[in-house]
């Protein structure tokens, strides 16, 4: 066992809780951050307390460091959560927290606007392992109960949806799996733990990819896992078996990103809007995919649910030719072409949901594109996409 990390159990608010959890100068004589410590050996004074290492706070590197604890605690607290643990990325979280629940024979509910490594995954490793998988309509809401069967383990959701965007009722998803006694697991890396909270909704283990916003800097892969009491344990069984344990330099950048973290996000929340609502007004666009604006469907949803919106939207172009396209992304000076997001710099990248949804289908004919708003100057931001729109009309 490494160090338990339960949240201090004191209510502050999440934009101070991120500044002080997992922090304690008076450790480190008196300087402000905890080091990053590096290391595999973690060695026994006398041999009684080597018999006794199960209750030593840290006993081999891969278990953790007093780094993991830190950022461990720190999000615990933030998360409302029993336990957090750390992966090496977050796409480990999903796959780890998934092997937490699931064993040959068993069933998976699969959100079908999925981040697309998290299907592969289920399609894959878990089919081969004898986990059959069944992808279920972003807005099935309450309707979630007739897809499950005896053997159904795990409902997954990820809200909104990766790329698309549509915003899922956890509650009521939550419900229904809690009536059959299916655990309830949630990617939240869209908002993050300071404008979405799963587990006070009653999702059993919400997951992070830090890589995005808790990193912030695109400097780092790492990832989280938040499991409340009724689970805790079988998550951390299953890290430690599957032998997962994020690098020294990387978790420290996860701590050093999480104390900006809500002044960042405010700005990208901004930033991404202003954006977004200006989209709205030009002719080449058809449709934007933004859950905080009042023209989305999700919206409601959001409302009700959400503290706030992150800086990652979508929107569907009036059908053109891929030349045009090409025209209008290739001259951007802005934004980069790229995966990932969360970052200080803005992205952007087209996506065609058509070719892998299984349960839903994608009709939109147009180009798609998912724009990542980062801390330029939004004034500047909307300067390059509007040159990028003249560009594209040139080219058609
Ligand atoms: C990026 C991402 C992941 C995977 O995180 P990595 O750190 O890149 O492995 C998982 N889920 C969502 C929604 C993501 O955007």
């Amino acid at each position: 066992m490494t160090k338990p990390n339960k949240g201090t159990g004191k209510t502050r608010h999440p934009a101070t809780a991120i500044l002080h959890s997992g922090r304690n100068p008076a450790d480190q004589h008196g300087f402000v951050n905890a080091p990053a410590y590096r290391g595999s050996t973690v060695l026994f004074p006398t041999l009684d307390e080597l018999d006794a290492y199960e209750r030593q706070p840290f006993r081999y590197g891969r278990y953790g460091t007093p780094t993991t604890v830190a950022l461990e605690t720190a999000l615990t607290e933030l998360e409302g959560g029993e336990r957090t643990l750390l992966t090496p990325s977050g796409y480990q979280a999903v796959t780890t927290a998934i092997l937490a629940f699931v064993g040959a024979g068993d069933h998976l509910l699969m959100v079908d606007s999925v981040y697309q490594p998290t299907r592969k995954f289920c399609d894959t490793l878990l089919a081969r392992l004898g986990v059959t998988t069944t992808y279920y309509d972003p807005l099935i809401g309450g309707g979630i109960a007739e897809l499950i069967q005896p053997n159904t383990r795990v409902v997954f959701l990820e809200s909104p949806g990766s790329l698309t965007f549509e915003m899922q009722d956890v509650p009521a998803i939550v419900k229904a799996a809690r009536a059959r006694d299916v655990t309830v697991l949630m990617d939240n890396t869209w908002a993050g733990p300071l404008y979405f909270r799963p587990l006070s909704h009653g999702v059993d283990v919400s997951i992070t990819a830090c890589t995005k916003y808790v990193v912030g800097h695109a400097d780092a892969m790492l990832g989280a896992i938040t499991a409340n009491a009724r689970t805790a344990g079988a998550v951390e069984a299953a890290r430690t078996v599957l032998g997962s344990c994020p690098g020294s330099e990387e978790t420290y950048l996860g701590l050093r990103g999480l104390r900006t973290l809500a002044v960042r996000l405010d700005r990208h929340q901004r930033s991404a809007l202003e954006v977004a609502r200006w989209l709205g007004t030009r002719p080449e666009v058809e449709r934007i995919l933004h859950p905080a604006l009042p023209s989305d469907p999700g919206h409601a949803l959001w409302k009700a649910l959400y503290t706030g919106a992150s800086g990652l939207f979508s929107v569907i172009l009036k059908p053109a030719p891929r030349k045009a396209l090409a025209a209008m992304l290739d001259g951007l000076e802005l934004f980069g072409m790229g995966y990932s997001w969360g970052g200080y710099e803005s992205l952007i990248v087209p996506f065609n949901p058509k070719r892998y949804r299984t349960a839903t289908a994608w009709t939109a004919e147009g180009p798609a594109l998912r724009l990542h708003i980062g801390l330029d100057d939004v004034g500047d931001l909307i300067a390059d996409l509007e040159a990028g729109f003249a560009r594209l009309n040139a080219a058609r």
